[in-house]
């Protein structure tokens, strides 16, 4: 097997040239893990992570600028021009009898460093120098037919750490690989340990899988693994959950969510895949069937579920605010045309209207593909500009006590109105704005 050839950007040559630096010392030294798959499959690596038989005390004297992360697991950041190289002693690890971490971690050899990884594909190196693939664990095999395999005994693995039953959906949709009957089997039966691993690390993959243009295929494999219920029983229970076929023609609500996934950009931010992920959320719990199948009130109702989906998962709660602002208005577009001007402004001015508008797109092109809003809302943003959707202050508090008015909460309702008014384009300068203070008060 010919190694792939590094691209030729400033990550790739540092984390060659750390490499170098430690072949000339003496030791030996590979590019490991995500990065090896990545170039074998012609995908550009996120970043490029080295592994050696250097100790880290080692590594530390042999480059001027390092930060010592995770010493006791061997773990040595190199600080390079183009940013951090992690340099990591090649380790063995003892027992798991948490299903977090090993009991104990002892340094060792490539084989053995190859071993503890979670999958073949995961498990491979790259002599850089050499321009050589190293494989302990058939990963070149599997690379080759697409397909995750667990490295060892699958079992015993999943038990190890639990959280990489959910990487194993991540890493089978993102890739697009099948996964090997036993891994698979595995990870089916043992889906319920998922529930022992922290938030934190969930939302690590759950973010992984949504900022990827392949999120849907992850989702959809998380689900067919049995671990969508584990951890987000919410998305799992929207299978099955008929919808009227007048507005979706494509099916359930599952399917159309994965639907909208899909249809999003493929580079679409966290909260926007979020919001995706989301928008239905509460149709299963709101589904009647009156004159038709209806979801009275999913909106509000699904944007709450968002919120407490999202604090269970530990989400910042930045991204919780956009991701409720998103699911709580993603209805509102039929209501556009018949807006005061002061609401429909408002409506176009929000902080998320942008995110909103994909969603909208996305959500359409994933059921009757109909977009009969959007032209209308980005015309009319178009024509009020920025200035008359959030136009400057007329007034302030301080004029209104040269008026002769006492500060206090009326101030603020007087404020508002002279808003309302303005956005309305019945008030447009200075003068309108005293002559109209003067009136009121
Ligand atoms: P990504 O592109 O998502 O970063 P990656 O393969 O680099 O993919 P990381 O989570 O960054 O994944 O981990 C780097 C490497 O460390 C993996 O390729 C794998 O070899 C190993 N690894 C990471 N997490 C685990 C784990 N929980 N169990 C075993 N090995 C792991
Ligand atoms: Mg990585």
């Amino acid at each position: 097997m010919t190694a792939p050839r590094l691209p030729d950007t400033a990550p790739a040559r540092q984390a060659a040239a750390i490499c170098a630096r430690l072949r000339e010392a003496g030791h030996r030294a590979l590019l490991a893990g995500g990065c090896v798959r990545d170039l074998l499959l012609d995908a550009v690596p996120k970043d490029f992570d080295v592994a050696t038989d250097a100790r880290p005390e080692r590594v530390q004297a042999l480059f001027p600028r390092t930060v010592a992360v995770g010493a006791a697991f061997g773990v040595v950041v190199v600080v390079t021009e183009s940013g951090p190289v992690e340099v990591a002693t090649f380790r063995a690890e003892g027992a798991y009898s948490d299903g977090r971490h090993p009991d104990s971690v002892s340094f060792g050899d490539a084989e053995a460093d190859a071993q503890r990884r979670d999958f073949t594909v995961n498990g491979l190196f790259l002599d850089p120098l050499a321009g050589e693939v190293v494989d302990y664990v058939g990963g070149l095999a599997d690379l080759k037919a697409k397909r995750l395999r667990a490295i060892g005994d699958p079992g015993l693995r999943f038990r190890e750490d639990h959280l990489r039953l959910l990487r194993a959906a991540r890493f089978a949709g993102l890739l697009g690989f099948g996964v090997d009957p036993a891994t698979a089997a595995a990870v089916r039966r043992d889906a319920a340990l998922l529930a022992t691993v922290s938030p934190e690390r969930i939302q690590q993959e759950l973010s992984k899988m949504l900022l990827s243009p392949r999120r849907a295929e992850a989702l959809r494999r998380t689900s067919d693994l049995g671990l969508m219920g584990v951890f987000l029983p919410e998305v799992e229970t929207m299978k099955g959950v008929e919808q009227p076929p007048e507005f979706h023609p494509e099916g359930d609500v599952f399917l159309h969510t994965m639907l909208v996934l899909d249809h999003l950009p493929p580079d679409a931010s966290l909260t926007l895949a979020l919001g995706g992920l989301l928008h239905d959320v509460a149709k299963p719990a709101t589904f009647q069937r009156a004159d038709r199948i209806r979801f009275n009130n999913h909106d509000r109702v699904g944007a709450e579920m968002s919120v407490a989906i999202l604090q269970r998962l530990k989400f910042p709660n930045a991204v919780i605010e956009r991701v409720e602002y998103l699911v709580a208005e993603h209805l509102r577009w039929k209501d556009t045309p018949n807006m005061r001007l002061s609401t429909l402004k408002r409506f176009l001015a929000a902080e998320g209207f942008e995110e909103l508008l994909a969603l909208y797109v996305a959500d359409c092109k994933g059921s009757h593909g109909k977009l009969d809003f959007y032209d209308f809302c980005v015309s009319k943003k178009a024509e009020f500009g920025v200035e008359k959707l959030k136009p400057a202050k007329l007034l302030t508090g301080h004029d209104l006590v040269t008026l002769g008015m006492a500060p206090g909460p009326k101030m603020g309702e007087i404020l508002k109105a002279l808003e309302e008014e303005q956005l309305e384009g019945r008030i447009n300068s200075r003068d309108e704005a005293m002559a109209w203070a003067r009136r009121r008060l």
